[in-house]
């Protein structure tokens, strides 16, 4: 292997869901192998699990200006042959890759948060052909899960999905598998990376990244602040986190397979012999949300769980993965106007491995810009005086609430999704019951 080669090296683990037995293999196979200890103690529960989590997030939040200046440091050392830079806002980051790009109008990216709604919009401003070869990867004709009903409900059930790391590259001359180099650039959002050592985590469902790492002549990493991690052991676990909570978000993003989006399958082979490895450190606002009253928003890994029970997520017509933790996101960082829609029902406190308060947060964030709650705000805000109401009201609510002539305007007024599944209300409360059954 050359000194370039070597200097290009950065590991790049990927994690994909798969079998138990077949997690372990891998899993002992590379400890022997490099001497690394699974990310997740086969015996830990979903709290210990979610406890863990919450301490590494913490240590990044109160610590970041010191991981960026390690890994920058350890990269540059470590790697040279890997470019590395850092980027105040998602325009310098598109700016960076344009000039890196030198000419190159074709990219493709992949599914992730920073991506999809940070860089991609930046650069589709510059002028760049930009294809997501995600929603094309997966061939299904019509969507399987509709709503969180007809989701496995895998945690619920004491089984955890299994993530491992099913491949481990070394930048991108790790092949000698022969996959032709194409004329386009790939722009990859990472979920984890080591500030000790540099090592690079994706959690992968289809084949996307992979194909990217291997086929883009040019491969851009982006990596939110809060993406960085002490350890590759914590940069593991954060992202095996992700997969696992982020499991049956993913099952209901799944659409019928896009037959006319072009991937970089339509891209022309390239000559380059020298493929480039950029690593692009993205602060995006990060800074300032761990400055502000909002702080615990950068503990947030991105696995979208707060989605699975959101009553509102039908609402909103967009591109991407929506999420409550996206919905925030966009309200904070001034390119959404409003909050208006949500219930403040809580579920997606509920939902999220490290219990943040988005609905609180909301509020917060709605009260800094003045705007008082409208009537179906106080009215839904209210859970038990209309638990009281819907219980008096008894059967004759419960089929109000399923009409399809109360649905609509009730959607108008309240903001309840039409097809969302609403709670039966008994006029048995449960104190009754209590109380009559000892
Ligand atoms: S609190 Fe708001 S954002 Fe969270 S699940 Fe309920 S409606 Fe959705
Ligand atoms: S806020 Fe949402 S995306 Fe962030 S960690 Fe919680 S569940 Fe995951």
């Amino acid at each position: 292997m050359s000194s370039k080669s070597q200097n290009c090296d950065l590991p790049i683990h990927i994690m994909e869901p798969e079998p138990e037995r077949k997690r372990r293999s891998v899993a002992s196979k590379l400890n022997i192998a490099r001497g690394e200890p699974p990310a997740f103690k086969e015996t830990a529960s979903i709290q210990e699990i979610k406890r863990d989590l919450r301490k590494i997030r913490e240590y990044a939040r109160d610590n970041i200006a010191s991981l960026v200046g390690e890994l920058e440091i350890n990269v540059a050392k470590k790697y040279p042959g890997v470019k590395i830079s850092s980027a105040r806002d998602a325009a310098q980051a598109a700016q960076y890759i344009a000039r890196a790009g030198e000419g190159t109008m074709a990219v493709s990216v992949n599914n992730s948060a920073v991506i999809t709604q940070e860089i991609r919009p930046e650069l589709i401003n510059r002028g760049f052909s930009v294809s997501s070869p995600y929603a094309s990867e997966y061939e299904i004709g019509a969507e399987r899960v509709r709503d969180y009903w007809g989701l496995p409900h895998l945690l619920e059930k004491g089984i955890a999905p299994n993530f491992g790391v099913s491949r481990k590259l070394f930048g991108l001359d790790h092949t000698g598998e022969a996959a032709p180099v194409k004329d386009y650039l790939a722009v990859l959002g990472v979920n984890a990376i080591s500030a000790d050592d540099g090592t690079v985590f994706f959690v992968q469902h289809f084949h996307n990244i992979l194909r990217d790492l291997q086929e883009a002549k040019k491969v851009f990493l982006v990596v939110g602040l809060d993406k960085i991690a002490k350890s590759r052991e914590d940069a593991a676990f954060v992202a095996e986190c992700i997969g696992i909570f982020g499991m049956e978000s993913m099952l209901l993003g799944l659409r019928p397979k896009d037959k006319t989006a072009t991937g970089q399958e339509a891209a022309p082979l390239s000559n380059i012999t020298n493929r480039e490895l950029h690593l692009i450190i993205l602060d995006n606002g990060r800074s300032k949300v761990i400055e502000s009253k909002f702080r615990d928003l950068f503990l947030c890994i991105g696995c979208a769980a707060c989605n699975q029970h959101c009553p509102i997520r039908f609402s909103f017509d967009v591109d991407y993965n929506w999420t409550p933790r996206v919905y925030l996101g966009h309200y904070l960082r001034g390119t959404g106007n409003s909050l208006d829609r949500c219930l403040h029902c809580q579920a997606c406190r509920v939902d999220c491995p490290l219990e943040l308060d988005l609905p609180s947060m909301m509020w917060q964030a709605k009260m800094d810009r003045n705007q008082p709650r409208k009537l179906r705000q106080k009215l839904l805000g209210t859970p038990e005086l209309l638990a009281k109401l819907g219980s008096a009201a008894g059967p004759v609510a419960n089929r109000l609430v399923r009409s399809k002539i109360i649905r609509i305007p009730m959607e108008k007024i309240t903001g309840i999704d039409r097809r969302a599944n609403l709670p039966k209300f008994h006029a048995r409360t449960f104190r009754k019951w209590f109380k009559d059954n000892g």
